[in-house]
Formats: C-alpha cells, structure tokens, sequence
C-alpha cells in the first residue's frame, strides 16, 4: 500500500485520540522509531520529545527490551492468571514492590492507566464496605487533574480541562477542590490549604478517598506544586480516615527525578496507581498497588475477594518487558541523569519566558512545560515542529516536552532549539 492510500483508508476510517471522523487531524506515518528518532514514512528523523506520552522512558526499539519479549514469547504469550501465576509475573511483583514506598505491600495487574484508577477506585469503595462504612462512596480531588477516559477516572478529571465535560451530568458526583497555587519548591501557605481543610472538615463521613497526581499534575496542566500540600493531604487523609490514591501512572518511574513522585514530600499513599512507562513503553499495562491494611480489610468481610479480573491480568508479555525496562532503570543513576535533562531544560528554556506571548516557563526532572498567554493551533504547530525534526504535541496554551531519559545533551538541545524557534514565531 502506498503512503497516500494508507493516510486515505486511516482518514476514512480510523479514530485517533481525540478527533473527528469528519474532520481529523493530520497525522504523520511512522515507519519505525530507534533511540530518541522517530522515521517518518518519507524517511524524515524527527527527535522525539514525548517519550510517547511519558512512557519511552529508554527510547524506541531497545535491544534488551526487544530481547526480553523475543524470549518471553517463546516460552508463552499469554496465559489466564485465574488459577495460574508465572515467573514474569512474579518477578515483576518482586522487582516493583522492592521499589515501592515504604509501606506498599499488595499488587493488582492491570491492563492500562485508566483501568488502574478504575481499580483503585473500586478497591476504596470496597474497603470502606467491608469496613462497614458505606456512607463512604465519594472521592475528593484537585481541580486541573486527569486520570484517564473510563467511567470513574472521568469522573474525577477537572471538569473543563479534564477533557470529559459534556459527561458530567452522567458521571458519579465527587468534591472538586481548586489546585493547590504553591509551586514546587516553596512552602505551602494557609490558603493553599483552606479549601482542602473545610472540605474534609464538613464531608469526611461520605469520603472514601482523596485521589490525586502526587506533585506533578499532567495532561490536566502541566502544574507542578508543593510537596508540603502532599504532606498535608496524607496528615489530613489520616486524621478524618479517608484513604489516599495517588496517581503515578505519568509521574512514576522516575520522570520527577525521584522513582516515585511521592518521594518528594517523603510520604506513603494507601493506594497507588502506576502504568505508563512500567513495560519502558512497548505495549499496555499498568498495576493497582496498595498497603497491607488495604488488602487485609477488603478480603475480611464478604465477599472476601476483590471484586475485578480482567481477561489480560498479569500478561507474561507485559510482565517479561516491565521486569527489564525496570532493571534497565535500576541500572541509570537517575538523580545524575534527570537532574542532568532538568538542568539543561532550565537554561535552553529560560529564554522562552522573556518573550510576550508566554505566560510561564517551569521545569521539573524531565519535563519542561512552556504555557502561552493564548492557546495554540495543535495542527499548525505540530507541523512546524515536524519541519524543524522534532515532534511535540501541544495541547491548549501548553507546549511542553518529556523526552525520553536516554536523550543526549545534543539531541536535548536540539530538540529546545527547535520548540523555542517556533514558540517565538507563534503568536
Ligand atoms: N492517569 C494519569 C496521570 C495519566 O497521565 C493517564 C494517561 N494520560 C492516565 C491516568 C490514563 O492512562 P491510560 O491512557 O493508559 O488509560
């Protein structure tokens, strides 16, 4: 098939994220990808600055990633996980929970970010049921967050940013808080917290769990705020008995410069969430972890189970690529080298910030985040980007890059130079 006839059949036929069947967006034939580049079926190279949104964590086509499936898929594919289990995936469990916070002791396989909320939700409802406590069915959170495009991770995306709005009279009602304002780096002050405080302080009964983007909140803003209003929300979650769900399905794995973004503010969520970048981004997969207590109070009353099993539980395939991609980041020092990408994004995008058409440059590991005063022409953009051999994709009035970790200082540059030439031609 010709480039111009398969770009026709996917225009005609095929859904990509967000876009119309009558009006799509343009899109870009990849033929293959290596390292940072992505090719182009015209054979153009572009540097990638998404890692795939956050999950290219040590580029395209790795060799020992690539070898860990090729040797996994000789032994099985797949297998049920009802009535069996397996060495990937016990391994994996091994590997995860040996890095996880102090505390996290359980954990669920699941097939995709927006499943591991789905989960994590359910595991809160079912804890305060077999708690006795069925008053307790209402999640609290932030404004500006997103955890995903099912049901119940609708349910607590912002309700204009969060991408879901004309759901809202459908989805289960939640406690919406604004953003803590204090940014990564300062203090947390009174204010920042009033909200949060009357908020618990009035509804707490009826509160199963706060769940939020510990630090990092991502494709809701791009806003990274204080690791003390974390702390504050753990203090407080314990204090009025509500759980804590923290989702690191972007942030974990080391994007922040820490493993785990909760690591910044030194605390333990009850329940955590985390996919992404788990298989170093080669297919879907994602877990639903969480403490002891979690998994002893849900078990200790009828039905005694937790009540989810999907088909692809615990996938060998997933299970064989995440035990490697997570050895292969054990292997990186990550303090040196995110605060090495961090460094870099902070002088090559300082510049940026100067000029009229930008509201804030802000930085953090490895993810730089330019937000304009006015929002952007995805399409215009993405192709102007595409001509200066990078590929980012903005959304709304932020233009931000994530690339993956194994990026070097020229490439980085590289990829800065090219989105601060179109950032100052762009109105
Ligand atoms: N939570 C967060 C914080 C995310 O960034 C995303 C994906 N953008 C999700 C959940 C949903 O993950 P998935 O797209 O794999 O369902």
């Amino acid at each position: 098939m010709k480039t111009e006839e398969l770009l026709k059949f996917d225009r005609e036929h095929i859904w990509h994220p967000y876009t119309s069947t009558l009006d799509p967006l343009p899109v870009y034939p990849v033929k293959r990808a290596e390292g940072v580049y992505i090719e182009l079926e015209d054979g153009r190279r572009l540097i990638d600055g998404m890692s795939s949104w956050w999950c290219e964590i040590h580029g395209y086509n790795h060799p020992v990633l690539n070898a860990a499936l090729e040797k996994q898929m000789r032994d099985m594919a797949h297998v049920m996980f009802g009535g069996f289990t397996h060495r990937p995936a016990v391994e994996l469990a091994r590997k995860v929970l040996s890095i996880a916070p102090e505390g996290i002791d359980k954990i669920f396989f699941c097939d995709s970010g927006s499943v591991s909320v789905e989960v994590a939700m359910k595991m809160a409802l079912q804890y305060w049921y077999a708690a006795g406590r069925t008053e307790k069915k209402h999640f609290l959170t932030i404004t500006k967050g997103y955890h995903g495009d099912t049901w119940n991770a609708m349910s607590v995306c912002d309700p204009v940013t969060g991408m879901h709005g004309i759901f809202h009279g459908s989805l289960p009602i939640q406690y919406f808080i604004p953003r803590p304002e204090c940014r990564f780096g300062q203090e947390c002050r009174e204010e920042d917290l009033r909200e949060l405080k009357e908020c618990m302080a009035v509804h707490h009964a009826d509160i199963a769990a706060v769940i939020l983007e510990p630090i990092v909140q991502g494709a809701g803003g791009m806003w990274f705020y204080s690791a003390d209003y974390l702390r504050e929300v753990r203090a407080l979650c314990d204090r009025y008995e509500i759980l804590l769900i923290c989702d690191e399905i972007a942030t974990g794995f080391g994007r922040t410069g820490k493993l785990w973004a909760v690591e910044h503010a030194g605390i333990c969520p009850d329940i955590m969430c985390i996919g992404k970048a788990i298989t170093g981004g080669y297919m879907s997969f994602a877990a639903t972890m969480a403490t002891e207590a979690v998994g002893t109070v849900i078990s200790s009353k009828d039905p005694y189970v937790f009540m989810h099993g999907p088909t692809f539980m615990g996938n060998p395939l997933a299970c064989a690529v995440s035990c490697a991609s997570i050895d292969l980041l054990l292997t990186y020092n990550l303090a040196e080298k995110i605060g090495n990408i961090e460094q870099q994004l902070k002088i090559e995008l300082a510049p940026a910030a100067l000029l009229e058409q930008v509201a804030d440059v802000r930085v953090l590991g490895a993810i730089g985040v330019i937000e304009m005063k006015k929002p952007v022409d995805m399409a215009v953009l993405q192709a102007k980007f595409v001509e200066e051999g990078i590929w980012v994709r903005p959304f709304g009035r932020l233009v931000y890059i994530m690339p993956p970790y194994i990026i070097s200082a020229s490439e980085l540059t590289r990829l800065t130079r090219g989105l601060l030439k179109i950032v100052k031609e762009t109105e």
